[in-house]
C-alpha cells in the first residue's frame, strides 16, 4: 500500500472511459450524425452548434444517451431551419439507440484488476458513475464483472455533495474513500476537496464538457493504466 493511503474503507470506481470504452461510442455516432446532415452544414458547424446545444440542455436533460439524442435532434431541426425530413429524424433516433446497444467493451487490464481488488477484501468496491441510472446499469449488468463489485450508485452528476453521500451511505469519512477515474473534473478535483484521495488514469479520449485545469495534489496519484491501481491498494 502507498505509504501515504491508510485506512481506505471504499473505493468509488468510475465506469465510462475508466472501466470501459465509452467516449468512442459518441464520437462514432457525431460521425455519423454529421453526414447525415452534410447536405445542409459542414462537419465543424454540426459539430459546434452541437456542443452548444448540448451545454444548454444538460443542466435540464443531465447527461447520457437519451439526453445527447434529444440534443442531436434538437440541432438537426435547428440547423436545418426547421426543415429536416421525419425520416432523417428517424435516422438520427437509430444513432441514438445505436450507442445503447453498443455491447460493452472492457479496457484492458480491467477484469484482471477488479478480480484481484475483489479477492482482497479490503475494501468496499462501489461503481460509482455518473448519468442515465438505467443506461448506465444496464452496461454495468452487461459489462461482465457486475459481480466483483459491492454496489453500483448512479447519480445525474459527480461534485463534492455526490461525494458526501456516499460517505454517509456508508458512514465512512471522505479521506477512506479513493476515487479512481478517467476525469479529472468528476472523479478528482470534488473528492480531493473532501479530503479524501484520487487516482487519476486519463483515457486517450476526454469529452469536452469535461476538460478542467488539472493540478498536482498531495491527495491525487497519477496512473497511466487501470491495473497500475494494484501497485497502490
Ligand atoms: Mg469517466
Amino acid at each position: 500500500m502507498h505509504n501515504k493511503l491508510h485506512d481506505i474503507r471504499l473505493l468509488a470506481i468510475d465506469a465510462d472511459d475508466t472501466l470501459w470504452e465509452n467516449q468512442v461510442n459518441f464520437e462514432a455516432a457525431q460521425h455519423l450524425y454529421c453526414k447525415l446532415l452534410r447536405p445542409w452544414a459542414d462537419e465543424q458547424t454540426v459539430r459546434d452548434s452541437l456542443y452548444k446545444v448540448e451545454c444548454r440542455n444538460m443542466p435540464l436533460t443531465g447527461y447520457g444517451t437519451k439526453s445527447f439524442t434529444l440534443s442531436l435532434i434538437e440541432n438537426a431541426i435547428e440547423l436545418t431551419d426547421h426543415k429536416i425530413p421525419a425520416e432523417k429524424i428517424h435516422e438520427i433516433l437509430k444513432i441514438g439507440y445505436a450507442i445503447m446497444n453498443q455491447p460493452v467493451k472492457l479496457l484492458s487490464g480491467v477484469q484482471e484488476t477488479m478480480e484481484q481488488l475483489f479477492k482482497s477484501q479490503k475494501y468496499y468496491l462501489v461503481c460509482f458513475t455518473k448519468g442515465d441510472a438505467k443506461e448506465q446499469e444496464d452496461k454495468f449488468f452487461k459489462s461482465g464483472i457486475s459481480e466483483l463489485f459491492s454496489n453500483i450508485i448512479v447519480t445525474s452528476d459527480k461534485h463534492e455533495w455526490e461525494f458526501r453521500r456516499l460517505c454517509l451511505y456508508y458512514d465512512i469519512k471522505p479521506e477512506q474513500i479513493v476515487s479512481i477515474g478517467n476525469s479529472f473534473k468528476s472523479d478528482i478535483h470534488p473528492i480531493v476537496t473532501l479530503g479524501g484521495w484520487g487516482i487519476h488514469i486519463p483515457y486517450n479520449r476526454l469529452w469536452q464538457y469535461d476538460h478542467i485545469e488539472e493540478y498536482e495534489h498531495d491527495h491525487v496519484i497519477q496512473l497511466q493504466q487501470f491495473s497500475d491501481i494494484l501497485q497502490y491498494l
